[in-house]
């Protein structure tokens, strides 16, 4: 038999609070017993790392409990934009959201806000479409408990995709319907959107976890297989709350594992993967294995090849995740350079000076064998012009993801040069600002040095040796 191609998503909680009241789900409103715990960027990032470094995946899915409208609602959403593109940045080549539905304004936003729209696709699972059993197992219609909402949630996959958006994960929840009519209107519900929107299909079948008298084991095979049949071009994905031995038995039908945990930001760097009942969605196990260990098995018990998994049979011992990043790639250098007041309205472009001072400063850092992010270069040096919503997210993600920051500046005013060394003392990213002679500066920019590793040179741009001595120092 030839190599069998499968796929791998890894699921990362980065929220385990939820308005809604799942009568199935650990993360209920109502399950006091919980330690709510809400991620904040750092910690994002770190869990984003830990996959993509140490577990080296490249397909990830971020869930959160779902949430009513207000201000939390927003700024959740928020957070999950600057973590998809945090994960794209990082080099993630797929991105799903399971985040709950979303109406119309939101998909909007998602779409404008997401650096690589192609790459993200969302999860939304119907659960049951008899919508009598929906209501008893997710609450009667009311505002306050948004997954009461049928009708809205099963409109959202068809907006994502109306929206311009080309991937969509659809599921049920075996135990809560009548499968047998569930699985008919899931084929139905999947076959109307690929014919619609030529959409690419994921197909979720989980269980409720601990209670598998509403789908035996074979019970669930047998849906596998017909879901397989009916319908060959969806995706089928099983997690791994089911046992690696059921998995092995399912793996001819199936397209996408998906290993990992669903405590909040669960993982770690070394050993175990955590499933603490107190802050995990559900419990499988007190000791579970770092989904790389899980992928090894499958890869050398079947003749497989995992898509979205750079480990595989090179599959080595753990190695500091630091040292690791480091012999992928090299550190990243964000220059910061006046653009909008130093664009000359004539010719809509910098003036010819600013532009080789700049291009020496690059050119120095790249030659010291750094990545360089520049702004004005992207955006070609004035002749491209990028939206506000674009240039806050994708300027602010590269700061935080630098190593360090240089600052060119000078008597051109620029709010936004401020606003990044702002942001790069408060995140502690060194930073090395070089300026001209007797350029007047803010008191509260001499005291960087008083808080952090920043420092100021004053230098005579026509001495690029002087340049050189301070890069020779600070990079
Ligand atoms: S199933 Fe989803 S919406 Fe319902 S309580 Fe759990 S996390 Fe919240």
């Amino acid at each position: 038999m030839g190599i069998k191609r499968m796929a791998v998503a890894v699921p990362i909680y980065i929220s385990n609070r939820c308005d809604c009241a799942c009568t199935m789900c650990g993360m209920s409103r109502n399950n006091d017993r919980l330690v709510r715990i809400d991620g904040d960027y750092a910690t994002i990032r770190k869990q984003l790392e830990i996959l993509y470094y140490r577990e080296e995946l490249r397909w990830v899915m971020i869930l959160s409990g779902e949430y009513r409208k207000g201000a939390y609602r927003s700024s959740h959403l928020s957070r999950v934009i600057w973590t998809v593109n945090e994960a794209l940045m990082m080099g993630f080549e797929r991105v799903t959201l399971n985040i709950g539905a979303l109406d119309e304004g939101e998909i909007a936003m998602i779409r404008h806000r997401v650096i690589y729209p192609e790459r993200l696709g969302l999860a939304i699972f119907q659960e049951t479409y008899n919508r009598e059993l929906y209501h008893k197992a997710f609450g009667s219609y009311s505002e306050a408990i948004p997954k009461s909402d049928y009708d809205g949630r099963l409109r959202t996959a068809e907006e994502w995709l109306k929206s311009g958006f080309g991937m969509v994960n659809l599921g049920i929840l075996l135990g809560i319907g009548n499968f047998e009519e569930d699985v008919k209107e899931l084929i139905r519900h999947a076959t109307d959107l690929r014919e619609g929107y030529s959409a690419m299909i994921q197909i979720s079948l989980p269980r409720i976890v601990g209670d598998h008298r509403g789908c035996s084991d074979n019970e669930l095979i047998g849906i596998i297989r017909r879901i397989r049949q009916k319908i060959p071009w969806a995706e089928i994905i099983i997690t791994t709350r089911e046992e690696k031995e059921l998995i092995t038995k399912m793996l001819p039908y199936i397209d996408i594992v998906s290993p990992g945990t669903s405590e909040v930001l669960g993982y770690r760097e070394e050993g175990p993967i955590g499933n603490d009942p107190d802050k995990s969605q559900f419990f499988i196990n007190e000791v579970r294995e770092r989904p790389s260990e899980i992928l090894s098995y499958f890869q050398q018990n079947n003749n497989i090849e995992f898509n979205y998994w750079k480990g595989g049979s090179s599959f080595k011992a753990p190695i500091e995740m630091k040292e690791q990043k480091e012999q992928c790639e090299p550190e990243l250098i964000f220059l910061s350079t006046p653009i909008t007041n130093a664009i000359i309205p004539e010719t809509g472009c910098l003036s010819i000076d600013m532009t080789a001072q700049i291009k020496m400063i690059a050119d120095k850092i790249r030659q010291k064998g750094y990545r360089l992010f520049l702004a004005i270069e992207i955006e070609q040096w004035g002749k491209v012009k990028a939206t506000p919503e674009e240039i806050t997210p994708r300027d602010y993600n590269n700061l935080l993801q630098s190593n360090r920051l240089v600052v060119y500046l000078t008597e051109c005013f620029s709010e936004g040069t401020l606003v990044e060394i702002g942001w790069a003392s408060a995140n502690q990213i060194p930073t090395t600002i070089i300026c001209p002679k007797n350029l007047k500066i803010s008191p509260l920019i001499k005291g960087l040095n008083c808080i952090g590793d920043n420092r100021i040179y004053y230098v005579d741009f026509g001495n690029t040796e002087e340049i050189d001595v301070i890069f020779n120092e600070r990079l």
